[in-house]
């Protein structure tokens, strides 16, 4: 810094002379360094002169964020938030009871009324967010309505929001609200928030340390917490906060001894804590606890492209295909937790993985028009109806149709994804300027160097194309460092300053670095590499997923969108595939990407770039079909299996588009072989059709004819079906075969989980055949048996017929279910 003056002084007297001699565009190159050097993370060894920064003693911030409304977005994120705040974001109040203002405890001076949970501050977390970044006049006024009353809520003692949640010392929701409070203070600058805060942390402080997080979620989630006491102690500089911020690391669930919780969202949120924590404890052991998080839950639940890993509620053993899916909260919570953690180490590793999840898995978890998602998004998912994928899913019940109403948390949680993303695409360095920390076409308007206001105007169409554009505007020269991250599916780059290359020997995982006295009109141009490339997924049996730059491809799969429910203005949607989805790659090793053809749609961007039809990428791959690989008894794609498998099919040419783009998709692929090494597929055993009385949205009617052999009558490995939660009631489950047969014998094996559930094996049953219009008692010739852990089989007169009834009376109280059902000819 301190030679920039005489650096200046050289170029003003070389450019006096070249003034006859060069065009003016040359002149800023004059006395200017020609290269870019590369640097892994920015310097720390002052705090950024015009931004909040860490405070001492706090660990110095490598990056810092700019305040919200320095950036402005333009193109395709702009065109994704204009789409949020006409869809289901901006418009929430209309269809969820939770954001209803009237008589809601949010809305409540005493915290008394409805919907007192996270719902209303997860939206108004993105609601807020999205009106500052896009400068919607609308949605930051109605925003502001609940934040005024949040505001108003606070009682003597600090505490605000609603008062049952204090009852519980649930502070959990109020983190949320916490998060609404810092993006309207970095918005407007409004003078209350902070001594609002301060009283609120306070009130924190004074609980018995038991009454602080004593359990459940917040216990879990309180790396939020932690982030929010250090962001208002950067503002405020209270000693007090770091007594907090200790006695909330203490109490948190100890996350720095590894995963310390198996939910897929806790995860999310949860893995960063001991990162959060160093920047008070300053020990990097605490970094890598959170590095040391992230590796482990990839390694043994993220072997699939997309950036996210295999939790459909929880993450569980033996359920790791690409077919496990994550909800929309775990995305738009992980990408939130790279940022922060880009902030906190510096280190554009995280900025690489927020961008992996925000272009790859985010945009498929929603209909293009952005107006319904749906809870799970799996790499590989190739129907979305709104039917029950249990036990393939965790979660039971309707999990994968577009629907606006349903899906909780999610509905409400989605809207920060975009608007932070936004946010974060430039931050402040320590040493006074600016990171391009994610891409994306944008404004960036921020104080640099000696304190300058300059522009840079970012024109690209990243992630879908390799240029971008820098184009800076400043009142008079300014000298600053401009760093650009160089991201790792990316490299190498090459640079352009005012037309003439620069220089740049960037490392991937680094940032290049251009540092000079920038003047108005400066331009830098930047090209990075995106070529086609193959990536072995080994653990996941040797499964391959194609990339190029930051985006990963799928299968471009036929859709037929089913309306299931909702309204004209707000359906739900299924969708259908209408082409086939079973392909392995047949790839030329090992050259594997030889005779991958990369095909750009022409023209400008569609202003939905993430839908099929607006791909604006294809691939073009040679593949063949695997009969056997089918979707299971439930609609859900089948297992993986190992690579190389068998296939005798033709070969044909495949497309692949953007996963983002892709609402039905493969994403990993089995590699296809017909040679001697080839593992045959083996297809889904073929089930019974069958109804019952009732079956738990948890439960499949499959189970009855699956095959699957049953352990023990407690057997929970196994899919089930169950009549739960009907309790001593009578109940029926049928068979109903393609042609009528003769059956002169059953065997039933109950499912009863005494110690762990509420069934039991029924009081008593009958099986019962349809003889024309009437349903007939078989003539059995022993007794119906009820014994655990082993079939019970009846024989009786043989009858012919398409259906068979299996009647159970429930035992008082219990309810009851069948783990196998198998019917016999005569014998
Ligand atoms: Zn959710």
């Amino acid at each position: 810094m301190r030679t920039a003056p005489h650096r200046l002084a050289i170029s003003a007297s070389l450019a006096l002379l070249a003034l006859i001699l060069l065009p003016a565009r040359r002149l800023a190159a004059a006395g200017e360094p020609a290269s870019a050097r590369s640097v892994k993370s920015p310097p720390t060894d002052r705090p950024n002169s015009h931004y909040v920064s860490n405070r001492e003693p706090l660990a110095p911030s490598p990056l810092v964020k700019l305040p919200i409304g320095a950036i402005e977005p333009h193109g395709w994120l702009r065109a994704q938030l204009e789409r949020m705040a006409d869809g289901l974001t901006g418009r929430l109040p209309e269809l969820s009871p939770w954001c209803k203002a009237e008589g809601s405890a949010w809305m409540s001076r005493e915290g008394a009324g409805h919907s007192p949970w996270e719902e209303l501050p997860y939206w108004l977390k993105g609601f807020g967010d999205l009106g500052y970044v896009l400068g919607d006049e609308r949605i930051v006024a109605e925003a502001r309505r609940w934040i005024e009353a949040v505001l108003a809520s606070q009682e003597p003692d600090g505490y605000f929001g609603p008062r049952d949640n204090k009852k519980n010392r649930d502070i959990w929701p109020n983190m949320v609200m916490v998060n609404v409070l810092q993006s309207f203070h970095e918005a407007t600058g409004d003078p209350r928030v902070l001594p609002f805060l301060s009283r609120y942390f306070r009130w924190q402080l004074a609980l018995p340390r038991e009454e602080l997080l004593p359990g459940s979620w917040q216990k879990v989630r309180a790396g939020d917490n932690l982030e929010s006491i250090h962001w208002l102690y950067n503002r405020t500089g209270e000693p007090f906060l770091l007594e907090l911020g200790q006695a909330v690391h203490e109490r948190t669930i100890d996350w720095a001894g590894g995963i310390a919780n198996w939910h897929g969202v806790n995860i999310t949120q949860g893995f960063r804590e001991p990162a959060v924590y160093f920047v008070q404890a300053r020990d990097p052991a605490f970094l890598a606890a959170a590095e040391r998080n992230y590796q482990t839950v990839r390694d043994l639940y993220g072997q699939v492209p997309g950036g996210m890993f295999g939790a459909d509620e929880n993450c569980r053993p033996g359920h790791d295909d690409p077919r496990q899916a994550a909800e929309t909260c775990s995305m738009v919570e992980f990408m939130h937790s790279f940022q922060m953690l880009a902030r906190i180490t510096g280190d554009p590793l995280w900025a690489d993985r927020c961008e992996e999840v925000a272009f790859n898995s985010l945009p498929a978890a929603m209909t293009p028009d952005l107006k319904a998602l749906h809870y799970l998004t799996a790499p590989n998912m190739v129907q979305l109806d709104r039917f029950n994928k249990a036990p393939g899913l965790q979660n039971g019940g309707c999990m994968l149709a577009y629907d606006p109403r349903d899906y909780r948390c999610c509905q409400h949680n989605v809207s920060h994804g975009w608007p932070y993303f936004a946010e974060e695409l430039w931050l402040a360095t320590p040493d006074d300027g600016l990171c391009a920390s994610l891409y994306a076409p944008c404004t960036v308007t921020a104080r640099a160097g000696d304190g300058a206001t300059i522009q840079i105007r970012e024109e690209t169409d990243y992630p879908f194309d390799e240029r971008v554009r820098l184009t800076l505007a400043t009142p008079a020269p300014v000298r600053f460092p401009l760093y650009l991250r160089v991201p790792r599916a990316c490299h190498p780059v090459a640079l352009q300053l005012n037309g003439r290359p620069l220089a740049a020997a960037a490392e991937p995982g680094a940032y290049l670095v251009v540092e000079r006295t920038w003047r108005d009109g400066d331009e830098l141009a930047l090209e990075f590499t995106m070529l086609p490339g193959i990536t072995v997924w080994e653990k996941n049996h040797g499964a391959v997923s194609v990339h190029r730059g930051p985006l990963t491809f799928s299968l471009l799969i036929g859709e037929r969108w089913e309306r299931c429910g909702g309204t004209d203005d707000w359906p739900a949607l299924e969708v259908y595939p209408t082409t086939p989805w079973n392909y392995g790659l047949d790839l030329p090793w090992p050259d594997p990407t030889r005779q991958i053809e990369v095909v750009r749609r022409p023209g400008p961007l569609p202003a939905q770039p993430f839908a099929p039809e607006g791909a604006p990428i294809q691939l073009r791959v040679r593949a063949r079909r695997i009969p056997e690989w089918k979707q299971d008894e439930t609609g859900l794609v089948g297992a993986l299996q190992d690579s190389p498998a068998y296939s005798a099919e033709p070969a044909e040419t495949v497309t692949l588009i953007p996963m983002g783009c892709a609402r039905l998709r493969v994403s990993a692929f089995p590699t296809v072989s017909s040679g001697p090494e080839a593992h045959r597929w083996v297809g889904p055993p073929a089930t019974t059709p069958a109804r019952a009385s009732h079956c738990n949205p948890g439960d499949t009617l499959a189970a009855l004819s699956d095959g699957r052999e049953p352990a023990a009558s407690g057997d929970q490995a196994l899919p089930r079906m169950t009549w739960w939660d009907h309790r001593g009631t009578r109940e029926w489950v049928e068979y109903h075969f393609d042609e009528p047969r003769s059956i002169a014998s059953s065997e039933v094996y109950w499912f009863d989980d005494t110690g762990a559930g509420q069934c039991r094996v029924p009081a008593s049953w009958r099986l019962l055949w349809q003889d024309g219009e009437a349903w007939r008692e078989v003539a059995a010739r022993g007794p119906y048996g009820t014994a655990l852990d082993r079939y019970n089989r009846v024989e009786f007169a043989p009858v012919t017929t398409g259906q068979l009834r299996l009647e159970v009376q429930l035992q008082p109280e219990f309810s009851g279910g069948i783990l196998e059902w198998r019917t016999g000819g005569n014998e």
